[in-house]
C-alpha cells in the first residue's frame, strides 16, 4: 500500500492569502466600480534593469549558435557569477567569503525550504513569530514538529518579536540547534544591529547551534551602520548560512535567481559528536537534486554587478523605498506606531485593533488591501503589513484614501 507522508496532514491550510483573496473578491463583487489597490503582496512591479535585459538577450543568442551553445552548467552556478558575488557582496564589505562557498539557485524560497534536509530530524528548531511561513512549513513536512495546537506547532521554539523587544527576539532559553533569523525582516520590516547580531553568533558558538540567516531584503539597507550580511560579524563563518536573492534586489521574482552562502568552516555534528562540513553536505544535496539556474538567467544576474546594472538596480530599490517612506510618514501622521519602511520595503503597523478588523476597515473604507499580521503568527495579532512593492501612483492614491478613511 502506498502511504503518504502524514506530516503533510499537520500543515495548516494556507488560510492567509486565500482569505485575503476571498474578502477582496467579495468586496469587488459588491463594489464593481471601486478600484482596489493591493499593498498586501511582496511581489515587485517594476521591470528588470536594462543591463540585465541586454545580458539576457546576448546569452539567449549564444544558446542559439553552435559555437557558443551551453548544455548542463555547474550545479553550484557559473564561476563568473559566483566570483562577482564573493567580491562585491562580501569581500568589499570586509566579509571573508569566497566563490566556492556560494551556491547559485532559483530562489531563496527553495533554499530556505530545502536546507533543513541536511540536518537530523530530531534537532530543536527556533523560529521567529511572526515569520515568513516557509521556515515553519518545511520543518513540519520533515516531521520536526508535533501537532498544531492553539495556533502553534508542538515541539517548535517560537521566538517572539513584539513591541516590547523592538521586534528583535530574545535569545532562546530552551536548548535549540537550528535558528532561523531574517533581517531586514519579513513581515515586520525590523532591522538588526551588528551588536545584536553578534550576541546571536556568540550564542550559536556556545550552544554548537547553527543560524540560518535570511537576507533576502539586504539591498534595502541604506544605514551604513547596519550589517548587510551576517558574515560581517566575528565568528559567523563557523555557525551561519546566509540566503540572498535577486528577487527584490533587481526585480527577479519572475526570472528566478538567488544564492546561498555556506562557508567551508561551517560545521554540524553526528549524534556521536563528530564534526562535519555543512558545505560538503549542501554541495552533495545540490549536485544530486538540483541542476543549476539557466545560463541566460545567470548572465542576467551577473549584469547587476556592472556599473550600469548596479545603478539601475539601486534605482529600483530607491523607487520602492520612496513608496515605503511615504506610507510610513502618513501612517505615523495618522497616529499609528510603525516599524520598517526604512531599510525595508515593509511597514508593520500597530493597528490598535484585531488585524482582520483593520484589514476589513482598509478594504471597505479605502479600497486598499493590506496583509493582516495575525496570518504570520500569533505575535502578528494587532498588526497589519503594508508593502511598498507597487507603482508610485498607486501608493500615493492608496495613502490618500487611507488618510481620508482614517482621519
Ligand atoms: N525570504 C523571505 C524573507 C521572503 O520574504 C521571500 C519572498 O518573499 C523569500 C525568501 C523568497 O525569495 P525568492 O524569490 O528568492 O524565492
Amino acid at each position: 500500500m502506498i502511504q503518504i507522508n502524514e506530516n503533510y496532514l499537520k500543515l495548516q491550510a494556507s488560510y492567509l492569502f486565500s482569505e485575503i483573496r476571498r474578502r477582496t473578491d467579495e468586496f469587488q463583487t459588491q463594489n464593481p466600480d471601486k478600484e482596489i489597490i493591493k499593498l498586501g503582496i511582496g511581489d515587485v512591479t517594476r521591470p528588470l534593469p536594462e543591463a540585465c535585459i541586454e545580458a539576457f538577450h546576448r546569452a539567449v543568442d549564444e544558446m542559439g549558435a553552435a559555437a557558443t551553445f551551453r548544455g548542463y552548467g555547474p550545479e553550484q552556478g557559473y564561476e563568473f557569477l559566483r566570483e562577482k558575488i564573493a567580491e562585491v557582496d562580501y569581500q568589499k564589505r570586509g566579509a571573508d567569503i569566497f566563490a566556492q562557498e556560494i551556491f547559485v539557485s532559483d530562489g531563496a524560497k527553495c533554499d530556505t525550504g530545502n536546507i533543513q534536509e541536511v540536518f537530523a530530524t530530531d534537532i530543536q528548531i527556533a523560529i521567529p513569530d511572526p515569520v515568513y511561513p516557509v521556515y515553519l512549513d518545511t520543518n513540519v513536512m520533515a516531521g520536526r514538529t508535533g501537532a498544531f495546537n492553539d495556533g502553534r506547532y508542538d515541539g517548535i521554539t517560537y521566538m517572539e518579536s513584539t513591541r516590547q523587544n523592538g521586534f528583535i527576539p530574545e535569545l532562546p532559553s530552551a536548548d535549540v540547534d537550528l535558528i532561523y533569523l531574517c533581517f531586514p525582516n519579513n513581515p515586520t520590516g525590523a532591522t538588526i544591529t551588528k551588536t545584536q547580531l553578534q550576541t546571536w553568533v556568540n550564542f550559536a558558538h556556545e550552544n554548537r547551534a547553527l543560524i540560518l540567516f535570511d537576507a533576502a531584503y539586504e539591498s534595502f539597507i541604506q544605514d551604513p551602520d547596519l550589517p548587510k550580511t551576517i558574515f560581517e560579524i566575528d565568528g559567523a563563518r563557523e555557525v551561519a548560512i546566509e540566503f540572498r536573492s535577486f528577487s527584490k534586489t533587481a526585480g527577479f521574482t519572475g526570472t528566478r535567481c538567488a544564492y546561498t552562502v555556506v562557508p567551508t568552516s561551517c560545521k554540524a555534528y553526528t549524534a556521536a559528536g563528530e564534526a562535519h562540513s555543512v558545505h560538503d553536505l549542501w554541495f552533495r544535496r545540490q549536485s544530486t537534486k538540483f541542476n543549476a539556474v539557466s545560463y541566460p538567467v545567470q548572465r542576467a544576474a551577473e549584469a547587476i554587478y556592472t556599473a550600469a546594472g548596479r545603478k539601475q538596480a539601486s534605482a529600483l530599490i530607491d523607487y520602492y523605498l520612496k513608496n515605503a517612506a511615504l506610507i510610513r510618514k502618513e501612517m505615523e501622521a495618522l497616529g499609528y506606531e510603525c516599524v520598517g519602511g526604512e531599510n525595508s520595503p515593509y511597514i508593520w503597523i500597530y493597528g490598535q485593533k484585531e488585524s482582520w478588523a483593520f484589514f476589513d476597515l482598509l478594504l471597505e473604507e479605502a479600497g486598499v488591501v493590506c496583509t493582516p499580521g495575525a496570518g504570520f503568527g500569533r505575535c502578528g495579532e494587532g498588526f497589519i503589513r503594508l508593502s511598498a512593492f507597487n507603482d508610485a501612483d498607486n501608493v500615493q492614491l492608496a495613502v490618500q484614501r487611507i488618510k481620508q478613511a482614517l482621519s
